[in-house]
């Protein structure tokens, strides 16, 4: 039976930050009632389609990332975690994730999270100065995401992550080292870091392009990952992905372990990606295109039926090679810092070993000292995470 980790996501924003480009929006609030209605049906569609002599696929894991989840209502949410959980088998303690921001977090909307079956909770803190947060676009201060992380303790969250951004226009290692601080003193269970990219077409990128901000620094953010390598090492945190730490091994985001082991996984609603059997396919990106797909169909509950049911409309559909599905496993497995990528389940999963496939490929990157390597393992160093696209690009040949 196929198992998949699920990604729900819910494209809608109070306020779009400066700097992003994910597939989200503000101001459509009106859609949002429709749009949950539009992703029940398409989780019991996919939840039929993959099910096999009358066993339904297995969901290991369910995310739901946005955009904002948190501007959903505890019904909405509830409604669609009972969708998930009747149209797929959810494994055994299935890491359950929403994502929020901050400002969105009551302690009424935490408590019902709680009770519908959230466990683990993904808080878009990005920096404790507000300064910082300004420049960012962020509807929250640093205060408001104290309170939040306190609230959400508070309603029994013992699984919290902090997403934080550092390489930002102008700012200093000292403001970074003053924000990891305040974020080691709230003792989360996992920290995922990100370098702030300055992507087109955002008003942040109008900005440095226009000269009213400068551009980001990519030699204080590479000292600023350093720091943070330092500062969580020392304060116990293990580092087991590029951008990712976490208190204990339990505790690794297990939905991201799914995409860096390169398994698969089904992105439901608005622009979701996935990637099953060979192939690699997105929904419509629109939410309005995306709910209207789905208008005709009849309600959640009686679209079990095939032949009832609406096909999804897709964006981009991509056949994956067998050569491609090798290099993007190494590429995807490198970003694992301790686990790498292990020659015993490359050859398990591709009848080839990892010496044997790129052995034109990684004796130059172990000389270069950008990977270290046994018999058992490859792995990159901390040079090579700092070079990471380096690496990567010689295993696409
Ligand atoms: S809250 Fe997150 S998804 Fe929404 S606009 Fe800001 S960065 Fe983008």
């Amino acid at each position: 039976m196929i198992e998949f980790a699920l990604y729900l996501h819910i494209p809608f924003c109070r306020k779009r930050c400066a700097y992003c480009d994910f597939n989200t929006y503000a101001g459509l609030e009106g859609l949002q009632a429709g749009y949950v209605e539009a992703l029940r049906k398409e989780i019991v569609l996919q939840g039929s389609r993959f099910a096999r002599d009358g066993h339904l696929p297995v969901a290991r894991t369910i995310f739901l990332g946005g955009g904002t989840p948190s501007t959903l209502s505890v019904s909405q949410i509830d409604s669609l975690l009972t969708a998930c959980t009747t149209s797929f088998a959810l494994a055994e303690n299935a890491e359950i994730t929403l994502e929020a921001n901050p400002s969105t977090l009551t302690s009424p909307f935490l408590m019902g999270l709680r009770d519908c079956g959230i466990k683990r909770l993904s808080l878009g803190v990005q920096s404790f100065d507000d300064g910082e947060l300004a420049l960012l676009g962020r509807i929250h201060n640093a205060a408001t995401a104290q309170r939040a992380f306190s609230l959400a303790r508070q309603a029994g969250f013992g699984n919290l992550n902090l997403d934080l951004i550092y390489g930002l226009p102008g700012q200093r290692l000292q403001t970074w080292q003053a924000t990891l601080q305040t974020a080691l003193s709230l003792q989360p269970e996992h920290f995922s870091l990100y370098a702030l990219g300055v992507e087109p077409g955002t008003p942040l990128h109008h900005d440095v392009a226009a000269g009213r901000t400068p551009a980001p620094d990519p030699d204080v953010a590479a000292d600023m990952y350093e720091l943070a390598e330092d500062m969580l090492g020392e304060n116990g945190y293990r580092h087991y992905e590029i951008s990712n730490w976490s208190r204990d091994a339990r505790l690794m985001s297990r939905h991201n372990l799914t995409y860096w082991h390169n398994e698969p996984y089904l992105g439901l609603g608005a622009g979701a990606h996935s990637w099953v059997s060979g192939i690699r396919f997105a929904n419509v990106r629109h939410p309005s295109e995306y709910v209207r797909s789905f208008a005709s169909a009849a309600p959640a509950e009686a679209a079990l039926s095939p032949s009832r049911s609406p096909a999804v409309q897709l964006d981009t559909v991509e056949h994956i090679s067998k050569e491609m599905e090798m290099a993007e496993t190494v590429i995807l497995g490198l970003r694992l810092v301790r686990e790498g990528v292990s020659d015993a389940r490359f050859k398990l999963r591709f009848g080839q070993s990892l010496w044997g496939r790129y052995g034109d490929v990684i004796p130059g990157l172990l000389d270069l000292g950008l990977l270290e390597g046994t018999a058992e393992r490859i792995r990159l160093t901390r040079r090579g995470r700092l070079l990471g696209n380096e690496v990567f690009q010689r295993f696409l040949r």
